[in-house]
């Protein structure tokens, strides 16, 4: 049995349905995600979780019990939004304080838990600053420690790192995911961004207009999208045609294939690959564009453009438009989405 059970949970407003039949397990300690384009329902469901929107049909069950009907401060769920939603005229201590003292809890306590959750965000030293005084990325780590003081069953998190610039995003994810392990804590974690998606879950739940499309670990969602949208979304993926997959590789399929760029080997022109690996071609450069340790180029072979990510050894590696080249796309790694 799951830790939280969602079963058939649909949410319309008058003729738009935001989700339908949705149907979600997870286990206790996970690290979910659920990932998709803006307007696809992951805000509204993440709020019929955790009661602020009402469903219109369905069930949640969190450890056996139906919450579906429950007030939102009776189900144990901790709740950080983008926005940070923090009181501005509340200093540091008094924001993460608020959910306890609606709990009515002893102010030693309170103190206590209060100490304990600044230090657990790393920001014992501001706990009497006002929130417009702090930096957003402060600001969000309030935001959490105000959803873990009260000691939830499960964190919910909505896009909380989207209003922040990338670096502090990338230290603030890991913050997040280390005290989430720490704690062992349930965690629906919602994003737009796939890389973010990847990088921190447990297990990632691909939607899409509405539904849930693929379910699965960041490396299965990654290496083997079951459609190709999913395909599409997760990044970067060579997607050919069915008559691409014909005139390229000699394929006879109904739906797309789907190619990972780094799955396609280069080298110069007239090597010969063993032919058990792949399907070998000829393609000429049309141009590059640097990622840090990745160079991504865009080929032409046969007049269809395909991207390969080569690892980024030395700048003599680097490859001039124009140049020809021979390539190896690896059998192994080529899918067909529909
Ligand atoms: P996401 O978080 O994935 O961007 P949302 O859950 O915010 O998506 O919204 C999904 C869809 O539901 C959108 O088309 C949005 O316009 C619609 N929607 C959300 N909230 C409301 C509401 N209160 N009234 C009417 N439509 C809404
Ligand atoms: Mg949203």
């Amino acid at each position: 049995m799951f830790y939280v059970e969602v079963s058939g949970l649909t949410k319309r407003y008058d003729a738009t349905t935001v989700f339908e039949d949705i149907q979600l397990g997870l286990k206790k300690g996970e690290f979910a995600t659920l990932l998709g384009p803006s307007g696809c329902g992951k805000s509204t469901l993440l709020r019929c979780l955790a009661g602020l929107t009402a469903a219109d049909h369905g069930q949640i069950r969190v450890e056996g019990q139906d919450i579906t009907h429950l007030a939102p401060q009776k189900r144990g769920i901790g709740m950080v939004f983008q926005s940070y939603a923090l009181f501005p005229n509340m200093t540091v201590a008094e924001n993460i304080a608020f959910g306890l003292k609606m709990q009515r809890r002893q102010p030693e306590e309170m103190v206590r838990r209060v100490t304990e959750a600044i230090r657990l965000v790393e920001l014992s030293n501001k706990e009497h600053h006002y929130p417009h005084e702090l930096s957003g990325g402060q600001r969000q780590r309030v935001a959490l420690a105000r959803a873990l003081v009260v000691e939830p069953r499960i964190l919910l998190l909505d896009e909380p790192l989207s209003a922040l610039d990338a670096r502090i995003r990338r230290s603030l994810r890991e913050e997040i995911r280390d005290i989430q392990s720490r704690l062992g804590l349930t965690t629906v974690f919602v994003t737009h961004d796939q890389e973010e998606a990847l990088t921190l879950s447990d297990r990632i739940f691909v939607m899409n207009q509405g539904r849930i499309v693929q379910e699965g670990s960041a490396e299965t969602v990654y290496t083997q999208p079951a459609t190709e949208f999913v395909a599409r979304f997760m990044g970067s993926y060579n997607l050919l045609a069915p008559a691409e997959a014909k005139r390229l590789l000699g394929l006879e399929l109904k739906g797309h294939l789907a190619i990972r760029p780094e799955s396609i080997h280069l080298s110069e022109p007239g090597h010969s690959y063993p032919a058990h690996l792949g399907v070998p071609l000829t393609a000429t450069i049309r141009q590059h564009q640097l990622l840090g340790n990745i160079i991504r180029y865009h080929v032409e072979a046969q007049g269809t453009t395909l991207l390969i990510d080569h690892l980024n050894r030395s700048a003599d590696d680097l490859l001039p438009s124009g140049a020809q080249i021979a390539l190896l796309i690896d059998r192994q790694q080529m899918r067909e989405v529909h």
